[in-house]
């Protein structure tokens, strides 16, 4: 089953994507965490992406494609995957479904985690993340057992530099222009879905298992 979960910066998408992993025993896929991941070795990809990342810009296409088509050819892939963040624009969707063909393959669900633009400044405020294993709070929705201290590793939280306000309204914008034309793209396929993000967490995901089936 391969998956992917649409939605706005901060919708919820990358908590679902955790949880659907783990229930259905798949990898979870972030661009976004590889980038981060590779920011903090200090690879030149990392070094790249941050230009783009820090300013609330989509990292280039041709890179982005590169890194995810490496990863889904692993060997944990074959029975599918959950990717979070990608596609971020329609070259992307195609160089992926593209690469799918040549394998007789496609994308099963395209998961809309729908939340309203208002809503998603007020959440992103609240986000903190954990700069050693790159797990994600939220002050009011997801807090961690212990104020300010990740609950996996005991580090103290931050808040990353993307999810800042201005970042993050850059961000919006970036979706509406690039991100939202996937919504089209995946209902012509006949694979689109969408749930309501705004709802709890557990609901979004009972949701999202109705819809899996
Ligand atoms: P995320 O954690 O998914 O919100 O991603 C953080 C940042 O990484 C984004 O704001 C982009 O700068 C970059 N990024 C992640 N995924 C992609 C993608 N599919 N295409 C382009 N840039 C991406």
């Amino acid at each position: 089953m391969k998956i992917v979960m649409l939605g706005a910066p901060g919708a919820g998408k990358g908590t679902q994507a955790e949880k659907l992993a783990e229930k259905y025993a798949l990898p979870h896929i972030s661009t976004g965490d590889i980038f981060r991941k590779n920011l903090k070795e200090g690879t030149d990809l990392g070094k790249e992406a941050k230009t783009y990342m820090d300013a609330g810009k989509l990292v280039p296409d041709e890179l982005t494609v590169r890194i995810l088509l490496d990863r889904v050819g692993n060997d944990d892939c074959k029975d599918g995957y959950i990717l979070d963040g990608f596609p971020r624009t329609i070259p992307q969707a195609e160089a992926l479904d593209e690469e799918l063909e040549k394998l007789g393959e496609k994308i099963d669900f395209a998961i809309d985690v729908d939340v309203p633009d208002e809503n998603i400044v007020d959440r992103m405020s609240g986000r903190r993340a954990c700069p050693k294993c790159g797990r994600t709070y939220h002050t009011q929705y997801m807090p961690p057992k212990k104020e300010g201290i990740c609950d996996e590793c005991a580090s103290e939280l931050i808040i990353r530099d993307d999810d800042k306000p201005e970042t993050v309204k850059n961000r919006l914008k970036v979706y509406h222009e690039q991100t939202q034309p996937l919504v089209d793209y995946y209902k012509k396929k006949g694979v689109y879905h969408t749930v309501d993000g705004t709802a709890e967490v557990e609901a979004v995901f009972d949701s999202i298992k109705d819809i899996l089936g």
